[in-house]
């Protein structure tokens, strides 16, 4: 796909990607102040770069959408929602949540009258036919103890977080908001949008049809940036970056990743899906569709591995 292009005047395009399991911490029963707190530690790196960066920021849902399904089913009074809808939920609450913080942020350095922000609901198109609906494998809400799990009325599979519920998550086709997106880019907002990795839709004839599933935010962050033709993205994460042999003995992480490399770790097991596989998965795309630097790095380092002195950066 052909990218946008940008005046070469302007400051670079940067996607921020923010973990869903970044605003709630292991261990953190995951209230609204945790998660506050916790948003305070990238929005304010993000404000400083809001200086050098025209920057839109996506994020994940993990957590809050698979407690909001725990919540339906306390419920049996009042009509169950599907998964879309409690996408387009998680969309709302977190974006209002990155908003006001990122307000009280710009407002520290005095930028919060020139730097505005906008949240853009988004719904990103998936094909009803993608395999992943028949094999689910994006892990949402608590994790369970392995006694537990076995009990539920669900698929669950073993994160390095516990047993955590799974859904299907269908493959980002295309974002359907990216023109206005692009357009409040130009217009100088940082643009909050594709949380949770945007509401799964499909497409009959002209109309959209929402589907019951939970799209990677880092697969719909990679496909977004392309199709805006952002120059950097960087996922921030709760490990400071990607590692071979995670878990293991032999655990080490990378400071520079290969493409080639990248891909032949993904196929040997390294990444697991649902987890770091769609962050490389993710990075390779957006450097293959013309990107120029991806990073993956802690919440905790989204400036300094910018500066190249924290995190993975994938290498062409
Ligand atoms: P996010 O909410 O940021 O997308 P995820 O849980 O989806 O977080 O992905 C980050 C997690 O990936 C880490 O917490 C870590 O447990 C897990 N992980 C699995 N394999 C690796 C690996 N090879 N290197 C680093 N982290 C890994
Ligand atoms: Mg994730």
């Amino acid at each position: 796909m052909k990218r946008p292009a940008h005046s070469p005047s302007k400051k670079d395009i940067l996607v921020v990607a923010l973990g869903g399991n970044a605003l709630i911490r292991k261990g953190e029963v995951g209230s609204v102040q945790e998660q506050f707190k916790n948003l305070r530690i990238p929005l304010s790196q993000v404000a400083h770069l809001s200086r050098d960066y025209r920057i839109v920021i996506t994020h994940g849902n993990g957590p809050q959408v698979g407690n909001l399904l725990l919540q339906q089913e306390c419920c049996d009074a009042l009509p169950r929602l599907p998964l879309e809808i409690l996408v387009a939920q998680t969309q709302g609450q977190i974006g209002y949540m990155i908003e006001s913080t990122l307000d009280n942020e710009l407002m520290k350095l005095g930028l919060d009258i020139e730097q505005r922000f906008l949240t853009v609901l988004s719904y990103v198109l998936v094909d009803e036919h993608d395999p992943a609906f028949q094999h689910p494998s994006k892990p949402i809400g608590p994790a369970f103890t392995e006694e537990v799990a076995a009990g539920l009325p669900y698929l669950t599979v073993k994160t390095s977080k516990g047993y955590r519920r799974v859904v299907a998550s269908p493959k980002p086709i295309s974002i359907v908001e990216k023109r206005e997106i692009d357009a409040l880019i130009e217009m100088g907002f940082i643009v909050i949008s594709c949380g949770g990795g945007g509401i799964p839709v499909i497409k009959e004839s002209r109309m959209f049809h929402g589907i019951d599933a939970v799209i990677d935010k880092d697969l719909a962050s990679a496909k977004l940036a392309e199709e805006i033709g952002a120059d950097l993205f960087i996922m921030a994460t709760d490990v400071p970056g990607v590692a071979l042999s995670y878990g293991k003995s032999g655990e080490h992480f990378l400071r520079r990743l290969g493409l080639q490399d990248a891909r032949r770790y993904l196929t040997e097991g390294e990444f697991p899906e649902g987890s770091m596989g769609p962050k490389v998965e993710a990075a390779i795309q957006f450097l293959e569709n013309g990107g120029k630097r991806a990073v993956i790095a802690s919440i905790e380092d989204i400036q300094s591995a910018l500066q190249g002195e924290a995190g993975t950066e994938f290498e062409k």
